[in-house]
């Protein structure tokens, strides 16, 4: 932890710096210090007793980061609201945390390729490699991550084996699939699932800050079937990333698979827990609680990773990243979140809160056309 964070006191001189920068965490600029002086002796009422001094110490270690905050249960984010409130409307643009967001039926509803209403362009379609949309969830019945133990991760492993298990006779022979512990795999599925972008490894600065590796690698898995079009990740911060993924870019059966496979998991959830209302942690004004302010919400991000060398040699990845902000969109690198960039870029859909599914995904498919034609008209 932070030096100044450990002994709770006002990492002043360090947000100063990240302010004169001009490029400071979310976890800084709203972090002032009247905020501090609030929050500084509160705990949250929920499992994690989360508090301030943990809420943004990985901004305030890495002031490089775009958020740098997290919360440690879902009471988090109202008990430290003066806090929490103005960077979710930072970081969600044009969201009112007053009026909230009021999307109609379930995420997998919502889910329907129909209402996309844009489709990928032959030339977006030729350049891209693969296709991955997933949302973030956690479970009602447990802290956040940051804020859980070594137990409360790996009874939540234990809960979703059961899950896993259950698929098939639920009526998802398709889903169905296996679920690998990291604290059990060999070196060479670990390494074989990385290479196939099915696993996270774990080893991110930023989330390390956060408390998401916290009794690292207890609890924390991957599930997939067969085919590894259908994953989930357990513990990697979120309790679990719900993921569909293919090579190329059928978006619409990606999407599909995503719809009954958000079902799949939550029926099988209830089942196992016997819960009747919410499973998954939601907040009446924004959806899902997720342990980062940026995936709450839908917590839906979808993909696709598109190979446009010439555009990053001629522009680079920064002014790709402008442009996709403009656009609703986030460019990162594809090895995940923080990644060096090579010659293909994963554009995704930047809003996650206030606007359906589908809407998101057409976010996504607008941008990876724009930049399809971008890399057609630049000259080798
Ligand atoms: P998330 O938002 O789900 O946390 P990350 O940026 O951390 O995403 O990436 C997680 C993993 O998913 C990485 O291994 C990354 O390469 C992989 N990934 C993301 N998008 C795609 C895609 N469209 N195709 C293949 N793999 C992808
Ligand atoms: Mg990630």
């Amino acid at each position: 932890m932070d030096e100044s964070l450990a002994k709770n006191e006002y990492p002043a001189a360090k947000i100063a710096k990240a302010l004169a920068s001009g490029e400071a965490p979310m976890a800084a600029k709203f972090c002032t210090p009247e905020v501090w002086a609030k929050y500084k002796d509160k705990q949250s009422t929920g499992p994690a007793k989360w508090t301030m001094a943990r809420a943004i110490n990985s901004g305030v270690m890495h002031p490089d980061s775009f958020v740098g905050c997290h919360a440690g249960d879902r009471e988090s984010y109202d008990e430290f609201k003066d806090f929490f409130y103005p960077v979710i409307e930072a970081y969600h643009k044009g969201f009112s945390m007053e009026k909230g967001s009021d999307l109609k039926g379930t995420a997998s509803e919502r889910m329907d390729p129909s209402k996309i209403g844009v489709d990928l362009s032959a030339s977006a379609q030729s350049k891209i490699v693969s296709t991955r949309i997933r949302i973030a969830r956690n479970l009602a019945m447990f802290p956040l991550n940051p804020g859980g133990t070594q137990k409360s991760r790996e009874d939540i492993a234990s809960m979703m084996q059961k899950v896993y298990d259950g698929l098939p006779g639920m009526g998802y022979p398709e889903l169905a699939g296996d679920f690998f512990l990291h604290t059990s795999m060999t070196d060479e599925q670990r390494q074989a699932l990385i290479d196939g972008r099915q696993l996270f490894r774990g080893k991110d600065r930023m989330q390390a800050a956060s408390g998401y590796h916290e009794h690292w690698p207890h609890g924390r898995g991957v599930f997939h079937n067969p085919d590894k079009t259908f994953v989930n990740w357990v513990n990697e911060g979120d309790h679990i990333r719900i993921i569909s993924m293919q090579n190329g870019g059928d978006v619409t059966a990606v999407f599909k698979r995503l719809a009954a496979g958000a079902k799949a998991i939550e029926d099988g959830v209830r089942k196992e827990t016997g819960v009747d209302g919410e499973v998954f942690m939601m907040h009446p004004k924004f959806g899902a609680v997720t342990c980062c302010p940026s995936n709450i919400g839908t917590g839906m991000r979808g993909s696709v990773h598109i190979l446009v060398p010439k555009l990053i040699k001629a522009i680079g990845f920064e002014a790709i990243d402008k442009m996709a902000r403009e656009r609703n969109c986030q460019a990162r690198g594809s090895n995940g979140e923080h990644s060096a960039v090579v010659d293909r870029i994963d554009v995704s859909n930047w809003r996650r809160i206030g606007y359906p599914e589908y809407e998101l995904v057409a976010d996504m498919i607008k941008f990876a056309n724009f930049l399809a034609a971008l890399e057609d008209a630049t000259p080798p």
